[in-house]
């Protein structure tokens, strides 16, 4: 409701920008306003958002322009083609492009399709991972989950079956051993803490794609015989039914590009949501994290994505990528079409363009 309010003031807010900018893009600042229910505190929240500016290392005109051109570069690579063993998946548009930068300040650019809202798949699985960071600390999560990059595609059952262990949070089996670990007393109240935690990033309402969920739920029984067989080992911590179902659900919440890259400066920002500032994730545990994203972000193509962009990022089926630059910005794409290894390809050229312009990756020393 209230987060709706701050929409409809975003959409206010874009109006005015769009007299200065292309049609299809926007610089856009955060929306002025407090939530009504709580007025106090929300004001004092919003004026300690709004009192710090970072100095982010460029100029927001220069984020605009880069948006821009990345979008003009690659809007008609038709390579790659939209996941289609969760059938739903096939039939969103494959042209749908979209690229949002937000900072830890707040600002936000954008060009094109950065309101179409996208079922968020494996983008979940670090937000799941920051509540267990967040409630059960890093050694919980080294010792019941793991940390090491498999190496292997984001379903496999053989990394499983090797290490006898679900690996890193950040693949299927990881992913449902972290729903498992969410500390709640039935599967709907796991999957609501889940549903409002992400909430708490975007700062605002999201909701579950009932057509995907359902597709994806008719479908999953390779990541069903990935919840036995780590039950199997003692390492899913919750009945594998229920987990696979809540675990789906979390991967069809609907989310657009924007709202993801307001997750996403949640972690550029140490765990504190620019808009809303609130903590959401202590920030010794923001490191933790984000090494988590760089090393397993991309499955087996992380160690390429480290080498060409070199920036901690999660990438799902939906074709939605976020990539966080500490301390700076979070940069989104989003575009159906996926590669190889189910990462979107319009989505990583372009935030890679913007990474190499900008010298963006971590290894360069400059950040
Ligand atoms: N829900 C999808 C699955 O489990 C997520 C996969 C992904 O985005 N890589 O297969």
């Amino acid at each position: 409701m209230l987060s709706k309010l701050r929409s409809r003031l975003l959409v206010a807010s874009l109006a005015t920008s769009l007299s200065w900018t292309a049609a299809n893009c926007a610089v856009a600042q955060p929306p002025a306003t407090a939530d009504s229910s709580t007025p106090t505190q929300a004001t004092t929240t919003q004026e300690q958002a709004a009192d710090k500016t970072v100095d982010i290392g460029v100029s927001l005109e220069k984020l605009q322009s880069l948006a821009d051109a990345a979008h003009q570069k690659f809007k008609d690579d038709t390579d790659g083609k939209n996941a289609d063993y969760i059938p739903e998946l096939a039939k969103i548009p494959s042209e749908l492009f979209g690229v949002c930068i937000m900072t830890v300040n707040g600002d936000v650019i954008t060009v094109g399709d950065v309101d179409y809202s996208f079922a968020i798949e494996s983008v979940s699985k670090p937000f799941t991972l920051s509540m267990l960071l967040r409630d059960d600390g890093y050694e919980a999560v080294l010792e019941k989950i793991g940390v090491e990059p498999t190496g292997l595609p984001f379903n496999s059952v053989a990394a499983v079956e090797l290490h006898k262990s679900a690996v890193n949070p950040l693949v299927n089996a990881g992913a449902m051993a972290s729903v498992s670990m969410v500390d709640a007393d039935s599967p709907k109240a796991r999957f609501e803490k889940i549903l409002s935690y992400f909430e708490e990033f975007a700062d605002d309402d999201l909701t579950v794609i009932d057509s995907i969920y359902e597709s994806e739920a008719a479908t999953n029984w390779h990541n069903k015989g990935i919840a036995w067989l780590l039950d199997s080992y003692g390492k899913l911590y919750a009945d594998p039914d229920e987990v696979c179902d809540v675990y789906t659900k979390q991967c069809s919440i609907g989310v657009t590009a924007r709202q993801l890259a307001t997750m996403g400066a949640t972690l550029a920002n140490g765990g504190q949501n620019p808009k809303s500032g609130k903590r959401l994730l202590p920030t010794d545990q923001v490191p933790k994290l984000l090494a988590i994203m760089l090393s397993c972000g991309f499955y087996d193509g992380s160690g390429q994505w480290a080498c060409e962009a070199g920036l901690p990022s999660k990438t799902g089926v939906g074709g939605g990528i976020v990539s966080v630059v500490p301390g700076r910005f979070a940069i989104v794409g989003f575009s159906p079409p996926l590669d190889e290894h189910g990462n979107s390809v319009r989505a990583q050229n372009a935030i890679k363009y913007i990474a190499e312009e900008l010298e963006l990756s971590l290894f360069n020393g400059r950040n």
